[in-house]
């Protein structure tokens, strides 16, 4: 059969073909203008469509009839902390009840865009680009009390300010997130002053890291994944990987071992569909994973690392390795008020006690909780509070009119996993580790969309979206 004749035989033998236009000699039919326009036609219908479909369930859930409204205007809402979580939950409360009295308490005039971190780690942002001024953060109605909770007492629904003022509320919304706990490894600060370590987790030392990386020709590069509660779980993944590819596109990857110690028994575990997609795509790339293993001391003086590995039979033994450049990652704790008050309960390291579906206190029936701080199982990522701040919001409006918190969080998180320069896994996935919409993100594959969207898509998403209460 000649080429000609192959090719057209083929092409009337099947609908696909059909469907797809007949092919020739030369290849694949091209689309033509006409078709071209009639799928952009379609593709734009159906974003709009989206979109409205989404902007119409938005305005509806905000809905609540003037009665109402006039009856929560004068409810005190009080929220600790005004980062995403605690200006997201005040965005939206104001979009449904624009004279609502709204106070937040936060100490810091620049707010910090944490995602971005890894980035600037990375080189591809500059520090200006994850830091705002706090002022700009906030919408009319908001009111801003520049100060910090010194402590929790919801018996008498106030908070004590660390300038020694009292504020009362009606309902408290408690947005502390967590922070790095230096302690927990024995040496990391000396290690981390040093001119062989540096970390993704706060805004000095991601730069720092940036140079380090830059300039490393050859040895041992050691990353590693602490125990306990992590904020953003993908991030110590993201940068080794990040790290792994600069060295290859510079060309000293060959001079240079990468090892990543992590605490988990796999790499992904909380996702096992992701799990089984990364780990190949890791391996093939040379890098050496150490599973069930936790960074307990540095020995800054010789660069060692000295790990804890747990057994299969549950002892433990420990491991000693040199490092050259050293990405250690603290384990983290839940802000002072919160780890030493009365919103926490034994057996959960300091984080909020509440209902991980509603997100309300389990004692305090009028205080809530959203992101990091609280202990819903959920990641701790700015993707979960996107999904948790309208709950939160639409149950605090619930309470305030005598009715049962109506509004409950589902688990869906999300997480942008950035494999190497101009490639990520972009999935969400709910309490069980299942892919939620794994259609829409092509969730197990490396897509260059999905870079691009995390670089320049989900800052605005995060700024404009969701701090304005559009979520
Ligand atoms: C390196 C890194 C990479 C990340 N990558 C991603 C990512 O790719 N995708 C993603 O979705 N998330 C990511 N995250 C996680 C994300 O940044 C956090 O989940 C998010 O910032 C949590 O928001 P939050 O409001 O709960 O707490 P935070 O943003 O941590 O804010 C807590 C706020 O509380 C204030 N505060 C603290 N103590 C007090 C006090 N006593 N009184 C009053 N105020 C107080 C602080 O000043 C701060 O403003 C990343 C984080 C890091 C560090």
């Amino acid at each position: 059969m000649d080429e000609q004749k192959k090719y057209s035989t083929t092409s009337e033998g099947s609908d696909a073909q059909n469907h797809n236009g007949p092919a020739t000699a030369q290849g694949p039919k091209k689309m033509n203008r006409r078709q071209a326009l009639k799928y952009i036609g379609a593709g734009s219908g159906l974003v709009l469509l989206a979109g409205g479909t989404g902007f119409y369930g938005y305005r509806r859930s905000l809905r609540i009839s003037s009665a109402e409204a006039d009856r929560i205007k004068n409810v005190r809402f009080v929220i600790a902390g005004g980062s995403i979580g605690g200006i997201t939950v005040a965005a939206r409360l104001l979009r449904a009840v624009p004279e609502a009295d709204v106070t937040i308490i936060e100490p810091r005039t620049r707010h910090h865009y944490q995602p971005g971190y890894t980035l600037v780690a990375a080189g591809v942002y500059d520090r200006s680009d994850v830091l705002f001024d706090q002022e700009s953060l906030f919408l009319p109605g908001m009111k801003w009390v520049r100060d910090s909770v010194e402590a929790f007492e919801p018996e008498k629904n106030r908070v004590r300010t660390h300038s020694g003022d009292h504020i009362e509320y009606d309902y408290l919304v408690v947005g502390l997130g967590v922070e790095t706990n230096p302690g927990s490894i024995e040496g990391f600060s000396e290690a981390i002053a040093s001119d062989h370590a540096g970390s993704i987790y706060d805004l000095e030392n991601a730069a720092k890291y940036r140079h380090l990386a830059r300039s490393f020709q050859s040895g041992e590069a050691v990353f590693t994944y602490p125990a306990g509660f992590v904020k953003c779980g993908g991030a110590p993944q993201k940068i080794t990987w990040l790290s792994e590819d600069l060295w290859r596109s510079e060309g000293t990857r060959e001079n240079i071992n990468v090892h990543f110690h992590t605490n988990r028994p796999s790499l992904f575990p909380v996702v096992p569909k992701v799990d089984a997609a990364i780990t190949p795509l890791i391996e093939a790339r040379g890098v050496h994973n150490h599973y069930r293993q936790t960074l307990r001391a540095i020995d800054v003086s010789t660069r060692t690392a000295i790990f804890e590995e747990q057994m299969a039979d549950g002892s433990s033994r420990e491991l000693r390795r040199k490092y050259d450049l050293l990405h250690p990652v603290p384990g983290f704790r839940t802000p002072g008020p919160l780890r030493d008050g009365p919103l926490t309960a034994p057996g959960m390291g300091g984080q909020m006690e509440v209902d991980r579906e509603t997100l309300l206190h389990k004692r305090f029936d009028n205080v809530f909780g959203v992101g990091d701080c609280a202990a819903t199982g959920a990641p701790k990522t700015a993707a979960t509070i996107r999904k948790q701040a309208p709950a939160v919001a639409d149950n605090l409006i619930d309470l305030a009119l005598d009715r049962r918190p109506s509004h409950l969080y589902d688990g869906t998180s999300g997480c942008p996993l950035l494999t190497r320069y101009g490639r990520c896994m972009m999935f969400e996935f709910d309490f069980n580790g299942e892919l939620v919409n794994e259609w829409i993100y092509q969730s197990t594959k490396e897509t260059r969309i999905w870079w691009d969207f995390k670089v320049h898509g989900l800052k605005q998403l995060y700024r404009h979206v969701m701090m304005n209460g559009y979520v």
